[in-house]
């Protein structure tokens, strides 16, 4: 079972069901290990704990935990902790959530900042190369000295400085002797290159805040090329895999790691073996992939937070936003997600996938899984005259039209019904094959209904309508296949329990919310419509549900029992998708 509560056939990310997967990356991974280049993989997933994951993350989840998987690899899940005023312990854990929600586990944690030690000793041994130096020009000077895309940049005046010198003023920075912002620390390399990344990047910088892990320990931290690409040499990842706006910063990835040389100067590595912190260092090699990206949605950590922090949604879990904790509020299960990523595939060109693609694989996923049951989420009362007052039966329904070991449910029918109001048209438009006056429809599962009378109040509004079951009609009976042009759901009124249904629709009206070419931003495009509470009626067997429980609700969607407030006695169902596209073209 997976923790939606419905059976989950493609639980395991790795089952013998999957696809083959052929992507480029695999490929590569598939000739090192023929060529012997290496005996076993390792990958990492490495997410910053500044903010939750989102959809977009799901895509380097399961690439970097499926390869591992399915080469009998390993993969470690490493927080990417090198900027502390954006970090949260909070993030950590709902990240480490996510990341099992989706299925997968690591081999093994780590964070960054477990290497500090390390970083710090190759940045001495940098130095004392003559790879690196201690540089004064302020941040601005910085810039000003890098140059442009067309314009080499200029030397620092500190470029020159010697060993010494430098590993005293790198030893006064670690030892907290500077203010922040005062002195950095910066590779050696060219200030001519004709990537910028190569013009002398920062590899430490001094800032005094406190960190998440490590606390008041550093007054320095070292920057993510830095830090990146020897956290990945500290762990033997073999393939390094990011997405490709890293592209530029592989020469860099690769000169911190050939300079370093961490293979070559195992003395580095004695804080980690002190310890006790296993550590393999092989040379990893960095290989890029395209982004996920959707329409209608926005998809960075800093917008989401944006949402968030203006009350615009309620909170990161909010079913309409697109962090994992949210789609998975919304009802969307790993499975959806997984087959989404598949669906998708990995190749280095940028796209954007259409929203249906994401609503699709959640379909497909819940229609192959999750059992049926009927709910009514804008009621009107059917009053079957012909039944006596008290009567009550129950009927025998099956789970799942297409998979009989979900097995029957019971379901109680009586005199007195909740029909769905949009069920029934005074004056019908053309084509109509629901209830009106005089007609019959089929009620799903109990026989066909005759409507005799339609009840209103002083204002003209249907409050009732009143019909009669065709005894003949009944199952079992010998009309019970009578030809009927509609069939509409039910619940019985006496049974049913009271639910609040919340119908979410996408958070953006437009497909590129945060194109701000036009003057507009996201908060332009909202979805007015993107969330609607109504209280409904739902079969017994549906408020049972647990928590995160799907199921379709017959006519109406996928629904599932919210997360957090449902109770067996206060249901609470948030609508997770329709059972068709109705933003398609057309429709
Ligand atoms: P954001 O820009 O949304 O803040 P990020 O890239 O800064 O995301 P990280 O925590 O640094 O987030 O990312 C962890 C990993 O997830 C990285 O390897 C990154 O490349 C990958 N990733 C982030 N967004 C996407 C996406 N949309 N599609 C695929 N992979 C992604
Ligand atoms: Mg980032």
């Amino acid at each position: 079972m997976s923790s939606s509560g419905v059976p989950d056939p493609a639980a395991s990310p790795s089952d013998a069901s999957s696809p083959v997967r052929q992507d480029f990356i695999r490929q590569v991974v598939r000739e090192d290990l023929a060529s012997g280049k290496h005996s076993e993989i390792r990958t990492r997933f490495p997410p910053e704990p500044n903010g939750y994951l989102h959809i977009g993350h799901a895509k380097a989840i399961c690439l970097d935990f499926g390869i591992a998987a399915e080469f009998g690899g390993r993969c470690n899940l490493r927080f990417d902790d090198t900027n502390p005023e954006k970090e949260d312990l909070a993030f950590v854990r709902a990240i480490e959530d996510d990341v099992r929600w989706l299925g997968f586990d690591w081999a093994e944690l780590r964070h960054a900042s477990d290497y500090f030690e390390v970083y710090y000793l190759a940045a001495e041994k940098l130095i004392r190369q003559g790879d690196a130096y201690v540089c004064d020009l302020t941040a601005e000077q910085v810039r000003e000295y890098r140059g442009t895309l067309v314009e080499p940049g200029r030397d620092s005046p500190f470029r020159d400085r010697g060993v010494e010198e430098n590993l005293d003023l790198f030893r006064r920075m670690r030892a907290g002797e500077f203010a922040d912002g005062t002195r950095t620390l910066r590779a050696k390399i060219d200030m001519a290159s004709g990537n910028m990344n190569l013009r002398d990047p920062a590899l430490y910088r001094i800032k005094k805040v406190a960190h998440q892990n490590t606390g008041d320990a550093w007054p320095i931290y070292p920057m993510y090329d830095f830090a990146h690409a020897l956290g990945d040499a500290v762990e033997g990842i073999t393939h390094s895999l990011c997405t490709l706006e890293f592209e530029d910063h592989r020469p860099l990835y690769d000169w911190v790691v050939d300079r370093v040389d961490l293979a070559g100067t195992p003395e580095l590595l004695a804080p980690l073996t002190a310890r006790g912190l296993p550590n393999v260092a092989a040379k990893p090699r960095q290989i890029e992939f395209s982004r996920l990206n959707i329409n209608y949605t926005v998809m960075s950590k800093r917008k989401l937070t944006q949402l968030v922090a203006e009350g615009l949604v309620d909170g990161w879990d909010d079913p309409r936003m697109y962090t994992l904790q949210g789609l998975r509020r919304r009802g969307y299960t790993p499975a959806a997600l997984r087959l989404l990523v598949d669906r998708v595939g990995i190749s280095k060109q940028n796209s954007v996938i259409d929203f249906s693609v994401l609503e699709g694989a959640l379909r497909d996923d819940l229609d192959a899984r999750a059992p049926r049951r009927m709910a009514v989420v804008d009621p009107l009362k059917l009053v079957l005259t012909n039944l006596p007052d008290g009567h009550a039966e129950t009927l025998t329904f099956s789970n799942h039209p297409k998979d009989e070991t979900q097995g029957t449910r019971e379901v109680p029918f009586s005199r007195q019904l909740w029909i769905e109001r949009e069920d029934f048209a005074e004056v019908p438009p053309k084509g109509w094959k629901r209830l009106i006056p005089g007609g019959e429809v089929r009620l799903r599962g109990a026989g066909i209904v005759r409507c005799d009378e339609v009840i209103k109040d002083d204002s003209g509004a249907i409050v009732e309508l009143r019909g009669t079951l065709d005894p003949e009609s009944r199952p079992g009976m010998d009309g019970a296949n009578r030809k009927i042009k509609g069939t509409i759901h039910w619940v019985s009124a006496a049974h049913a329990v009271e639910a609040e249904v919340r119908l979410f629709d996408r958070l953006f009206t437009v497909e590129k919310p945060d194109d701000e070419s036009t003057g507009k931003t996201y908060r332009d495009h909202l979805n007015p419509d993107s969330k609607r509470s109504v209280t409904g009626y739902v079969e017994p067997a549906a408020a049972a549900a647990a928590p995160e429980q799907a199921f379709q609700f017959e006519r109406l969607g996928y629904f599932v029992a919210d997360r957090y407030d449902h109770t067996t006695t206060r249901p609470v169902f948030n609508r997770s998708v329709t059972l068709r596209d109705t933003w398609a073209a057309g429709t």
